[in-house]
């Protein structure tokens, strides 16, 4: 099991940096929006991480506690080779200067090429808050004289998850084969998808059903079976027009 590190200041300084970085609000975000991909990834061999900034002690069943051991578990189901939990308030993120500096300071700590994030637009604040900090502090990690104590870290590429957004997608990554294991994922916060079910936490096949429509919708675009969507705010670059994918025709 992985341990969700909730003290990152504890981090040994000889972490080595990742290759994948996702920021996300609440423990299970990445498992419903992103953690196929995820998974995808840690299989060709890249090392991949996830930052959730808060605990989710707002939330109806559960405790904090309960919650971060439950990231663990689904932090080994997806092959993280790290997961840390920044315990902001809950449902109260708020991208202040403290805040913005304390992910500075984990991105450049972390130093990942690429990082994912929520779409910034959505129902949840946190959710948009976070994505708006996440690309601050991206921005900001490449300053050198923004921390002079530190080393500078630009990631190469920032990503946004679209998976509730409604909005079309500027790329799909194939999770048909990583599909099964982002679900289990996701069960694997019981506090949260177990027990009696009710109009807010409806029961396991109902959720199966949901997170498998949706993705399938996703993969339906590119021709395969699940699919997980990404907005990039950049136009993204062909060198070889033989090896686009995806049939137009
Ligand atoms: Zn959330």
């Amino acid at each position: 099991m992985v341990t969700v590190n909730s003290q990152l200041s504890l981090d040994p300084p000889e972490i080595r940096p990742l290759d994948v970085l996702a920021i996300a609000a609440h423990p299970d975000d990445v498992e419903q929006t992103c953690g196929g991909t995820l998974i995808r990834m840690a299989e060709l061999g890249y090392r991949t991480g996830v930052l959730d900034l808060a605990a989710g002690e707002m939330g109806t069943r559960g405790t904090p506690e309960l919650r971060l051991q439950e990231a663990g578990e689904a932090a080994a189901k997806m092959s993280l080779a790290w997961r840390g939990n920044r315990r902001f308030p809950d449902a109260r993120i708020d991208n202040t200067i403290a805040v913005r500096m304390t992910i500075v300071a984990d991105i450049r700590r972390l130093r990942p090429r690429v990082v994912i994030l929520p779409y910034w637009e959505g129902r949840h604040p946190d959710h948009y808050k976070t994505a708006e900090i996440g690309y601050e502090a991206c921005f900001l990690a490449g300053i050198r004289k923004m921390d002079p104590e530190t080393e500078p870290h630009r990631p190469m590429k920032v990503v946004y998850s679209s998976m509730y957004a409604n909005v079309k997608p500027s790329f799909v990554t194939d999770i048909t084969r990583q599909f099964e294991r982002r679900m289990e994922a996701l069960l694997c916060y019981r506090s949260q998808y177990g027990g009696e079910a009710s109009e807010l936490f409806p029961e396991e096949k109902e959720i199966r059903e949901r997170h498998a429509a949706i993705a399938r919708f996703y993969g339906n675009l590119i021709g395969v079976k699940y699919g997980e969507p990404f907005v990039a705010k950049e136009t993204m670059r062909v060198d070889d027009l033989m090896q686009m994918g995806v049939r137009s025709i």
